[in-house]
């Protein structure tokens, strides 16, 4: 199949990870940002046919894991009215908040739709005139301009019964949290694909210019990956770090210039609440002046209790990179994809449910 075969061809596979053993002199830790990287590393078997000196961290790029308990409960407490219909991705439905998950309150009754896209929730907003339909709707770059696109399209055709839960986030400014904690030492980024299709390699260029760190945008093949990897070292032994785009086959300079277009018409950059790492400034999305009707914390009295964490669970260490899977004890014990404790094991691009998946469960 185009674009697949030819980037998972074993021998071409077997050259980079010799060339890779030849580059990497020293031991070092690179970043893979995305959690469907993460996923791509883990199932077709990367990290073993990785030097022991190239150690692989995953980062926060999971949209399910980062999204705080704060935020879920608002969604839960809104599910719970019942004049609402709550629309969300089917990740969302078995992510434990604080006291619930939508899962659990939907099988207790709450109207709850699951959608594969934002155009569905529209759908049923018209279908259910009477009623008030809720778009949960929670995503990196990746998602936001759906987003954006059901929403003027909503106001296109005058629908009032449509409105937004926004918990959309940016991933440049997680990276930049990440690089000023200090807490883990990163020494090269594989940056998102799927985020870069929309936002371009440009809002990477602080990373090589303010901390002389080396980013490679990487596609989610066996071969983009090792490619990816051996282009970091390279950029790492050469001592000349820049923005690399490995995944050009479907990553430009300037991202999408019509997606891009659609964020800006619809929403304005906020401060937001990542799990594990807190609130990082200028890295959500909310709805813009002209858009504020369509916000579901506008239009709602949202009542939740206060949030709080599952115990024993390291999510939070684990999308810091600061912890792996293996480090909480709950791991493939209390916690595993059939009654997960945390996001991490509930999400497809979560690290524990990839380390579950395919990696050791000790
Ligand atoms: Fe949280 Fe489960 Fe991962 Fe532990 S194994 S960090 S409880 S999701």
């Amino acid at each position: 199949m185009k674009f697949i075969d030819e980037f998972r061809n074993s021998t071409v596979g077997q050259r980079l990870a010799v060339r890779i053993k030849e580059r990497n002199t020293r031991p070092v830790n690179l970043m893979e940002v995305c959690g469907t990287h993460t996923v791509a590393i883990f199932k077709h078997g990367i990290r073993q046919l990785l030097p022991k000196k190239v150690n692989m961290l995953s980062g926060p790029g999971c949209p399910v894991c980062v999204t705080p308990n704060s935020d879920i409960d608002k969604a839960i407490a809104l599910a719970q009215n019942p004049s609402v219909i709550l629309v969300t991705f089917g990740d969302m439905m078995k992510v434990p908040g604080s006291y619930s998950s939508l899962h659990q309150v939907k099988a207790a009754g709450a109207d709850i739709r699951v959608v594969y896209s934002v155009l569905d929730a529209l759908r049923i907003a018209k279908d259910n005139p009477r009623k008030s339909v809720v778009f949960f709707g929670v995503g990196f770059e990746t998602t936001a301009p759906t987003t954006a696109s059901a929403i003027l399209e909503a106001e296109r055709l005058g629908i009032d019964n449509f409105f937004f839960l926004c918990v959309h986030k940016l991933i440049p400014p997680a990276m930049r949290a990440l690089l000023n904690s200090d807490e883990v030492h990163i020494d090269g980024f594989i940056c998102p694909g799927h985020v870069s299709t929309i936002i371009g390699s440009q809002p990477y260029e602080f990373i090589p210019r303010e901390y002389g760190m080396p980013c490679v945008i990487a596609g989610f093949e066996p071969l983009d990956i090792l490619q990816a990897i051996d282009m970091l070292l390279e950029q790492l032994s050469a001592e000349e770090p820049r923005v690399v785009i490995q995944y050009r086959r479907a990553v430009r300079k300037d991202g999408n210039p019509i997606a891009l277009k659609y964020l800006s018409t619809v929403f304005e950059v906020t401060d937001a609440c990542w799990r594990g790492i807190g609130t990082i400034p200028k890295s959500g999305l909310k709805l813009g002046q002209q858009y504020q009707r369509f916000d579901a914390e506008c239009a709602f009295k949202i009542v939740s209790r206060p949030p709080k964490e599952a115990a024993g669970c390291r999510c939070g260490d684990i999308l810091r990179g600061a912890s792996t899977p293996n480090e909480c004890s709950l791991f493939a014990k209390a916690c595993a994809p059939e009654h997960p404790v945390g996001p991490c094991m509930v999400s497809t691009e979560g690290t524990c449910s990839a380390w579950y998946l395919y990696g050791s469960k000790e």
